[in-house]
């Protein structure tokens, strides 16, 4: 009989470095299934991430193979549905990591206790986070709503943790089957032409991750502090989809970088702070998930304009350095950090489009995409998060472009129809009257909205909250 069976449940843990319940279940059973539940509802406005979950299943499958490990994947219509059947079947022990999403931890909760009532063993581990969202508290045990203070005692906390000692996957004796109904990866991949892109920009695996780590700490993290504003180079590490994926645990990035004394390295270290604190923001506020953090913001008079929604999503809003960003999103997946700041602030002033349609919009088309960081970023820029940037500040997108873009190569990149435009109309190609180099609403559309005019109407519209 399978007694000794160890079961993993598989979900954004690709990979087997820190893998903590992973590496416990093969330490404990000789025979161990790896299983992933692929609900198809919950990628039906996560289309891109169709594809990085594919080729992660791929990769993965043939790595766990060398440890005699099948990768089993069910198709499911819902979690409750498929443990339901498994509570009944008892040759087996189940672990599992955590992930720190409200339902999820809710979830947990209800896992316990079936388990138990079923006699099963059941093992959860610490999940892809530095410090346990419950272990960072104010002196009067209530949350942090403000990043600063919040990652002065997490980081603290964090370095005082006694370091555990690192423990490995280990062989099982024999490969076995467990699941009847298993799907292919392929069926997972989406099937339309968009996400072939992606494989000109990503290799989804743990082994990736860990080299660009790796190169990015040895060549660019001295210059991080003041590069990462700059979109045209490749000044951040681009980990966030290998992060989301669980491709790389944030302890290895944290041991990685303190073992260089390089400028950068608190920085970016911070940076990762923000992951942790959204983190903690939406399991304590979990009502920030579907609407405002700040409920003031529930009168906000935003405005329904499907023109100017679909202008923004394709990249035609008329505003090189707002188009080159949703451009390079819907080529690559990714989009830089200080762009993703200022279309953000342009969709929610400038347009005054409620940010729960960027926020939609960035879930389907990032291959980072994370609830925590993906509404906490939203609100920060809409100014209606826990420690946002006021609303009243409103990015300027003709100066945020020369700021930041100042030879205009970002906006060349992805807007090919300005790569003649001479640097200095770069970011505001309406003013150059030459129509042998441009002609615009040909070639490249006016504004649709004028800066001066959409900045008063967003004070306007902030004051009557
Ligand atoms: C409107 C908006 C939406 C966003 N949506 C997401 C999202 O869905 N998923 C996501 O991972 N990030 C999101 N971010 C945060 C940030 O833009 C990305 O994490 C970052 O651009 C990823 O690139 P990188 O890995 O090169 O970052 P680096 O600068 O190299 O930083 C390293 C890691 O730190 C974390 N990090 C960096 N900046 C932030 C930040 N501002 N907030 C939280 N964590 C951060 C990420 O895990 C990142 O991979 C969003 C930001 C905004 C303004």
């Amino acid at each position: 009989m399978r007694k000794n069976i160890g079961l993993f449940w598989l979900k954004d843990d690709f990979r087997l470095k820190k893998n903590f319940g992973l590496i416990e279940a093969t330490k404990n059973h000789n025979q161990v299934v790896v299983f992933y539940l692929y609900k198809k509802k919950k990628f039906k406005n996560q289309e891109s991430q169709r594809w990085w979950l594919g080729k992660s299943l791929e990769e993965f499958k043939k790595k766990l193979l060398i440890y005699n490990i099948n990768l089993e994947i069910i198709s499911v219509e819902s979690y409750k549905s498929f443990f339901e059947k498994l509570f009944k079947i008892k040759n087996y022990s189940i672990y599992w990591n955590k992930t720190y999403e409200p339902n999820y931890l809710k979830f947990d909760k209800y896992l316990f206790k079936n388990f138990e009532l079923n006699g099963v063993k059941y093992n959860i581990f610490k999940g892809n986070i530095l410090n346990e969202i419950d272990e960072i508290k104010k002196g009067d045990g209530t949350p942090f709503k403000v990043f600063t203070p919040y990652w002065r005692n997490a980081e603290r906390f964090y370095l005082d943790k006694i370091p555990s000692i690192e423990k490995k996957i280990s062989k099982c004796k024999k490969k076995i089957t467990f699941f009847k109904k298993i799907i292919n990866e392929k069926e997972i991949f989406p099937k339309d032409n968009w996400s072939k892109k992606f494989e000109k920009y990503w290799a989804p695996s743990e082994d990736k991750a860990y080299s660009e780590l790796k190169n990015f700490i040895k060549d660019k993290i001295e210059n991080y502090s003041e590069a990462r504003n700059f979109p045209n180079l490749i000044g951040t590490s681009k980990l966030s989809p290998y992060i989301k994926h669980g491709q790389i645990h944030v302890e290895t990035i944290w041991e990685e970088c303190i073992k260089f004394k390089k400028k950068g390295i608190n920085k970016y270290l911070t940076e990762i702070g923000w992951r942790e604190f959204n983190h903690t923001l939406i399991n304590f506020f979990p009502h920030m998930l579907k609407g405002n953090y700040s409920k003031k913001f529930d009168k906000f008079p935003w405005e329904t304009n499907q023109k100017f929604l679909i202008a923004w999503k394709k990249g035609l809003t008329g505003y090189p350095i707002v188009d080159a960003g949703m451009r390079e999103l819907y080529s690559t997946g990714w989009m830089h950090n200080r762009v993703r700041m200022i279309v953000g602030s342009f969709l929610v002033k400038h347009l005054l489009i409620n940010w729960i349609e960027g926020e939609k919009y960035f879930k389907n088309c990032l291959l980072d995409y994370n609830e925590a960081n993906n509404v906490s970023g939203w609100q920060w820029v809409a100014g209606s998060g826990a420690d946002a940037a006021p609303y009243f500040r409103i990015f300027n997108p003709i100066l945020q472009g020369e700021k930041f873009d100042r030879e205009g190569d970002y906006v060349k990149k992805w807007v090919p129809e300005l790569k003649k435009v001479p640097k200095k109309f770069i970011h505001k190609p309406w003013e150059l009257k030459d129509k042998n180099i441009l002609n615009l609403g040909l070639d490249y559309p006016y504004p649709i909205v004028i800066h001066e005019n959409a900045r008063l109407k967003a004070l306007n519209a902030f004051k009557k909250i």
